[in-house]
Parts: structure tokens; sequence; C-alpha cells
């Protein structure tokens, strides 16, 4: 039984060089464990009472290669969020506040990002800053879209956010009787706002053009230019998106 040394707290998450461990808290658990949550990416250390979490700590530390193993075989997420961090949403950094009141963004201290406040009472609740991040991205795809169809010369379509793991957006043309429409992940608001922006005029190009020929690239290298950059950027970085914030309900 450690006495003295760090006190820790069920549910806190350990940093070991890269390799995220959770402490827990099980009544009914006999002795010290350790297992590893494939689907999370993290690994949980459990003791039975409060005050055995710091050998529960000391065993995962002891531990740190087999971890480091297991943990490896997993595809790897973002930690869980915590108050204070920073998230980048359409590059600009904001810093996540909970304070048990309603979620809003607010100046930041230095003039350079904003601060989300309320984004849980004083944890963060991972639910309300994807709420907030969706209706960020609805507000910048929506001036995005009208920027791109008048510069297409293409009746505004309607928009709608998606969660995809297979596409970043979709087009359905205009056609009898009815307005085109475009669908765009959410996600994008974490990647670069040129990346975000690329997906979004490569939607608004199949307005005109239903197909990947020439005439669709010409289209999009006019509103955005050289668009290769931003999908190797996407082949590259692209499942991280994904990570984020991902066991989070939508
Ligand atoms: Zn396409």
């Amino acid at each position: 039984m450690s006495l003295f040394g760090p006190r820790y707290a069920d549910g806190q998450v350990l940093d070991l060089g890269g390799l995220w461990v959770r402490l827990k808290v099980n009544a009914r658990a006999k002795r010290i464990s350790l297992r590893v949550d494939k689907v999370k990416g993290v690994a949980i250390a459990v003791a039975p009472t409060q005050r055995r979490l710091a050998d529960a700590a000391a065993f995962a530390r002891s531990r740190q290669a087999w971890l480091a193993d297991r943990l490896a075989e997993t595809t790897p997420v973002d930690p869980p969020l915590a108050a204070g961090d920073t998230l980048a949403v359409f590059d600009v950094p904001w810093t996540l506040q909970p304070d048990g009141r309603r979620p809003r963004l607010e100046a930041g201290s230095d003039t350079a990002g904003l601060r989300l406040m309320g984004c849980g009472e004083d944890e963060v609740d991972p639910g309300l800053v994807i709420r907030a991040i969706r209706r960020q991205a609805a507000v910048t795809y929506d001036q995005r879209v009208e920027f791109h169809c008048a510069a297409l010369g293409a009746p505004k379509p309607s928009l709608a956010l998606i969660d995809a793991r297979t596409r970043w957006g979709s087009c359905t043309p205009a056609g009898s009787g009815r307005v085109g429409s475009i669908r765009v992940s959410w996600r994008l608001a974490l990647a670069p706002f040129e990346v975000a922006d690329y997906v979004v005029a490569h939607e608004c190009a199949h307005l005109l053009e239903a197909n990947h020929g020439p005439r669709f690239w010409a289209h999009v290298r006019t509103l955005v230019g050289d668009e290769k950059p931003h999908r190797a950027w996407l082949r590259r970085h692209g499942a991280s998106l994904h990570a984020v914030l991902a066991k989070a309900p939508t």
C-alpha cells in the first residue's frame, strides 16, 4: 500500500510515454489488474479501492513494454478530452472549459483563440463538444458553398452534415423541380481549413459535373487551385479525424 506519493482519482488517465492508462476503482475486484480496451486504444488499470489506485498505477508502469505491444495492435485514438485541452476548429484553437453552464464560445484571454465554455459540468462532455463543432461546421460550410456556387454560377444547394467513415462528402445535382444537395462530414472542421474547403468545392463542382472527368477537375482548380496536396492530406491524416471524439454520441 502506498502511504505517500501522488494521489490518484477514479477515472484519471495517465500518460505513460504516449500510452494511455485509465485508472478505475471496482469494489468487486479482488486485486490490482490491467487490461487493454482494443476498441478505445487505452489500457485500464483496476484497483479494488481508491487508496490502491497508486498500486494500480505503479503496476501499469511496471508493465509498460507489455502495454506498448498490446496497444500497438489497436487503432490509435486521441486521449480523452480534459478541461484546458485545445482543439483546432477550422484552424482556430478552441480551449475547452467546462463550467456547468450553457455551452457557448467566448474570446480567449489571448486574442489568438476561442474558449468553448460550458462543454460539461467539471469534465468535458464529448457530446457537447461535437455539437459545438457541428454548429460551427454548418455555418462555415454554408458560407463556402455560397462562395463557390457564386463562382461556378450554380444555384445554391441544400447542405447537410454527415459523419460517414467512407466518404468526406457527396452531392446530388439539381434535377427536375428539385434543388441540388450537398453533404459534408462535420469532422473536416478538425482538418486544416484549406482541406475542408477543398471538399466543399469538390462537391459544389459536382453540381455541374456528376463525374470526375477533366471538366470537373477544371472547375475544382478554378475554385481552390491544385487539389493534390489536399487529397494527399486526407489520405495521410483522414483516419485521425475519425479518431477524435470517436466514441462520443453524436
Ligand atoms: Zn467527387
